[in-house]
């Protein structure tokens, strides 16, 4: 019988945890755990709706009242420092011990830090948490040269937001395309145009070599061997999952805490989710996905794994983005082999990129066409056969291939 579930890491991940806990009718003790003095909070706001001034705070994806509603305690402001496995107790920083039959490691990732001079100056920051967010949003201002080096998601979407700023905005990406990863090359290159046009000074092949600057960062020296100035810099480089106190327990970790298509760790009293999981996908493999919407599904999985309801569910990649005044919402993996089909123009009005592996759909990225997107979701995750021609056909309706293949797959062969 679980009478004392601990939750480490008050995140998305953490808080979608609780949430599915109560609801599957978990009625013992349970505590989440946060080094974050914030309640949990929607961390997606910190490069857009935070730094334009849409809100005023960092909204918290629930208010305090709920937390006491679902009778959780919650621990702030505290890091977990150690599990007991064999004692069943999670150890907190000043020696406080907690209780847990069930372990949930919500743990999420860190900015990485680039290895190169300078760069612990007063200047370079990274974008991860509330408090570095208020803190840019208080240091920016119209007119000032900020510096981003990685243009993956949070350095496009900064970019965007800095620029609505009035920020004279360079990007330093190391690869020769923006966005690669999330959007693929065409999608990425489609993109990088915009934020040009908008203003943007875009660097492909260009990594920093060096932060320059004595009391505070004026420049950032490129492996070009340029000096571009710099009030402000950004390092937007990636993320590693945090898996120190996983590691320390002995569970296995390989880049994430290793988990199965449910979440348990290779202790069966510890699960993981969120960006600090490497999880089983769909496609085969596995790894850490870092996104909120991955982070809400696993956690529902573990939650119900945790008392005693696995229901297998490796993952498939699922998340959004807003860049350049467009609207992204990308399910699998676009960036790999196989045959890329366009539907729509990308100039043209809303449009979606598939990617077709021995004719079946693997991947999908939408701009702007979010109706079709929930088409496409179904298309990915049921892996469906469709003709490229038809997909790219727009007088045919999503819908229909879905249709078409269900009624395929349903007729007697022969
Ligand atoms: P990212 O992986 O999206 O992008 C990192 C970029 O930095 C890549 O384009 C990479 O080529 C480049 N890069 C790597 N090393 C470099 C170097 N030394 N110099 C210059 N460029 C370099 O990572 P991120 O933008 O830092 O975001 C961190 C994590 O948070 C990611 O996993 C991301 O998916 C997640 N996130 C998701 C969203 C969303 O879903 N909308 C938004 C923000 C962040």
């Amino acid at each position: 019988m679980i009478s004392d579930i601990a939750i480490i890491g008050a995140g998305v991940a953490g808080m979608s945890a609780v949430q599915a806990l109560r609801s599957e009718g978990y009625d013992g003790r349970l505590v989440l755990i946060g080094e974050e003095p914030q309640l949990p909070y929607d961390r997606t706001a910190l490069s857009k709706g935070l730094l334009t001034g849409e809100f005023d705070e960092v909204p918290l994806l629930s208010p305090a009242a709920w937390y006491d509603e679902q009778e959780v305690q919650v621990v702030l402001d505290r890091a977990a420092s150690r599990l007991d496995l064999r004692g069943r107790e999670v150890v907190l920083d000043g020696d406080l011990r907690i209780r847990a039959d069930r372990v949930l490691l919500a743990t999420g990732a860190a900015a990485r830090r680039p290895v190169v001079p300078g760069a612990d100056l007063p200047g370079v920051e990274t974008l991860r948490t509330a408090g570095e967010a208020e803190r840019l949003r208080r240091a920016w201002q119209p007119g000032q040269r900020l510096v981003v080096v990685g243009g993956g998601l949070i350095g496009c979407e900064i970019a965007t937001t800095a620029g609505k700023a009035g920020l004279e905005v360079t990007i330093l990406e190391a690869s020769d395309e923006l966005l690669q990863r999330v959007l693929g090359r065409r999608l990425g290159g489609w993109t990088r145009e915009l934020l040009q046009e908008s203003g943007v000074d875009v660097r492909l092949g260009t990594g920093a070599a060096e932060f320059i600057g004595t009391d505070r960062v004026t420049g950032v020296l490129g492996t070009d061997g340029r000096l571009f100035p710099a009030d402000i810099v950004i390092v937007s480089i990636g993320a590693d999952p945090r898996t120190e106190l996983a590691e320390q327990a002995g569970l296995a970790c390989q880049r994430g805490i290793v988990v199965d298509d449910v979440g348990t760790t290779s202790s069966p009293a510890v699960f993981a989710v969120g960006d600090a999981a490497s999880w089983p996908l769909h496609a085969g493999g596995r790894r850490s996905l870092e996104t909120y919407l991955n982070s809400q599904g696993q956690a529902a999985t573990a939650a119900a794994a945790m008392l005693g309801n696995p229901v297998p569910a490796p993952q498939i990649p699922l998340s959004w983005t807003e860049i350049a005044e467009h609207h992204f919402q990308m399910i699998g993996d676009i960036d790999g082999p196989g045959e890329h089909v366009l539907r729509g123009a990308l100039d043209g009005g809303p449009s979606l990129l598939f990617r077709l592996v021995d004719g079946a759909v693997a991947a999908a990225v939408s701009v702007d066409a979010s109706r079709d997107f929930a088409i496409a979701t179904r298309l990915v995750g049921n892996g469906t056969r469709v003709d490229a021609n038809a997909l790219a056909d727009t007088d045919l309706e999503l819908r229909q291939l879905l249709r078409a293949a269900r009624t395929t797959a349903l007729a007697p062969s022969a």
